[in-house]
């Protein structure tokens, strides 16, 4: 006797034989597959999250510096971005998608929307 790996019915195969039905094979491969997902799923939310927050914080200051502690009081996770962007100026913008912003010292930021 064989021990479905997916619902732990009791089956008659061969030894190897590791599933009663190819749903419950397949069952179990979608489950593993969702779950190695999750990571990318968890990642994008945040990415999505800064992305909201810095276009909506554009539309509040525009490019006017502003510190990075209103930035993430308002939910953005500078962990996280999509790419840097090197302006032609020189200039190293932190972005998330088509908005992304400048460090200045001081710990402010500048937003801009790329267009
Ligand atoms: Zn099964």
């Amino acid at each position: 006797m064989n021990t479905c790996t997916n619902c732990q019915t009791q089956f008659e195969g061969r030894s190897n034989q590791k599933f009663c039905s190819l749903s419950c094979k397949n069952k179990f491969h979608n489950d593993k597959n969702r779950e190695k997902e999750l990571v990318v799923t968890q990642v994008n939310k945040i990415l999505h999250k800064n992305w909201t927050t810095l276009h909506r914080l554009y539309e509040i200051y525009r490019s006017a510096p502003i510190s990075m502690d209103i930035a993430e009081a308002y939910g953005y996770n500078k962990r996280y971005y999509t790419h840097i962007h090197n302006s032609p100026l020189g200039e190293k913008y932190t972005m998330s998608y088509d908005v992304g912003f400048k460090n200045h010292i001081d710990n402010k930021i500048q937003i801009i929307v790329s267009d």
